[in-house]
């Protein structure tokens, strides 16, 4: 029998539509309307469509976006000063700085110039952190909206061997800590894998839930999933053939007990949980 589809689209909107009646009770309470300040540095056609939809999206659920748009021969100081004034402008509740920059600029001075209360995409070394030590200010929106798929779609995580194949600053490592935390979505046995893990296959074969992003189109195919496995497909590429994730979707859906589609699986999610953590920031910046 084919895998259920873990429709992450459909879920989002759930999610997104809860938050909108969040934001009119913050808005109600606190007259504030919380704000999500996004920073696009250059023109990557990728970045354009992500900064978009994540300003769509804001709009949608009632938090007011603001773009800064920077040109791409924009100086590091140039782009820092940028920073600090978001952080002293009290209507600013949230900071997301699009990725990837410019060479002249070093991401990591960017990440940490970032105020923490505001680092809405959980990259500042204080948030990640306080992530490790199990108190998190926010968690980081694309392992979390992994994380709110299992969840929500009522796939056990504790006891359950967990593999991630991927360990990026962005997914992999901080999903790695998210799922073995203690308690409520947490309590799985973790495993990571990455480019240097030798036989792959005979890893992911053992995962009760297999979660992949390492940006190689269809790169898992369905000889390395255990049958019955959730499957959970972070990957994003443009192929000739459109976008396509890390897993072959067509063959692995056969196998796995459950599976996301890409488009439409994590990425509505990761959106929706950026706008989460935009009214947590803005609950807390007033207080
Ligand atoms: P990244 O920073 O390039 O990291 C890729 C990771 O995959 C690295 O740890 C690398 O290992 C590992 N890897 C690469 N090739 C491998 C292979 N053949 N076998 C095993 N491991 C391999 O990528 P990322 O930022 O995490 O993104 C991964 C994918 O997810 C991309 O397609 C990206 O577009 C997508 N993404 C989607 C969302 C979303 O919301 N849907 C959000 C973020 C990213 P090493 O560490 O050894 O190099």
């Amino acid at each position: 029998m084919p895998a259920t589809i873990l429709d992450g689209k459909k879920l989002a909107q759930r999610i997104r539509a809860e938050l909108a009646e969040e934001v009119v009770e913050f808005i109600q309470n606190n007259g504030v309307v919380p704000c999500l300040a996004a920073v696009l540095v250059g023109d990557n056609p990728a970045s354009e469509v992500y900064v978009r939809n994540k300003r769509k999206a804001c709009e949608a659920a009632g938090i007011e976006s603001q773009l800064h748009r920077l040109p791409s021969d924009t100086s590091q100081d140039e782009l820092l000063q940028l920073v600090a004034k978001l952080n002293k402008n009290s209507e600013v509740h949230g900071i997301l700085v699009q990725m990837p920059l410019p060479p002249q600029i070093d991401p990591a001075r960017v990440v940490q110039a970032v105020s923490p209360a505001k680092d809405v995409d959980v990259f500042h070394p204080e948030n990640v952190g306080r992530l490790v030590q199990g108190r998190p200010r926010f968690l980081p929106c694309t392992p979390q909206g992994v994380q709110q798929i299992l969840m929500r779609s009522g796939i056990p995580i504790a006891g359950q061997h967990v593999v991630i194949v991927g360990r990026s600053d962005i997914v992999g490592r901080p999903l790695s800590i998210l799922l073995s935390q203690k308690g409520e979505g947490g309590d799985a046995t973790v495993t990571v894998c990455h480019s240097r893990t030798p036989d792959l296959g005979a890893i992911t074969r053992l995962a009760d839930i297999l979660i992949v992003a390492i940006g190689r189109p269809k790169a898992i195919t369905a000889d390395m999933v255990k049958p019955g496995a959730t499957v959970i497909d972070v990957g994003v590429n443009r192929t000739e053939e459109g976008l396509a994730g890390d897993v072959d979707f067509a063959a692995v859906r056969e196998v796995a007990g459950a599976i996301t589609p890409v488009p439409g699986g994590v990425g509505p999610l990761t959106i929706a949980m950026l706008l989460g953590n935009t009214l947590l920031a803005a609950e807390a910046l007033e207080k």
